[in-house]
């Protein structure tokens, strides 16, 4: 098949292969034909490319190899500020308890600095008896003293 004139440039609708369409209309016409009450959600749309549908499986694997995606990326690392050189963020909120000032019974204190962390440590805990928790609690002091 000769292809000498860019009238050829034609792709199949992948909604529909018997859509035979223009490449330059196949935007237009996705929009179109994906409105059909037959097509409605039926294929995915790929991130780079909105001329680029698929079913959900397919779409995985078109994602991998898309070459929308290849140009993009080469373009995002083009426009890419030289990195600064900054402390990571600390994200981590520091742990102000002090275990020793602390009575050695449980207490339950909803308000206290570190009750969600205790909460999530400890929650396996739940019904233990009390000497359990205190061991637990001795436990979390030492490893607390090991991090200063
Ligand atoms: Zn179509
Ligand atoms: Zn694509």
């Amino acid at each position: 098949m000769a292809s000498t004139s860019k009238f050829d440039d034609f792709v199949a609708c992948p909604y529909n292969k018997a859509h035979i369409v223009l490449r330059g209309r196949l935007t237009k016409h996705l929009v179109r034909c994906s409105r059909n009450a037959e097509n409605l959600n039926k294929l995915l749309t790929c991130p780079f490319n909105e001329n680029h549908r698929f079913d959900a499986q397919q779409l995985q694997a078109h994602i991998k190899i898309c070459p929308e995606r290849a140009s993009l990326e080469r373009q995002a690392q083009k426009d890419e500020q030289p990195a600064v050189d900054a402390p990571a963020t600390q994200m981590l909120i520091e742990c102000e308890e002090d275990w020793d000032n602390e009575p050695d019974v449980p207490t339950y204190n909803p308000s206290a600095y570190c009750e969600e962390n205790l909460v999530i440590r400890s929650s396996g805990l739940h019904g233990q008896s009390k000497s359990v928790r205190r061991n637990f609690r001795a436990q979390e002091r030492r490893r607390f003293a090991e991090k200063q």
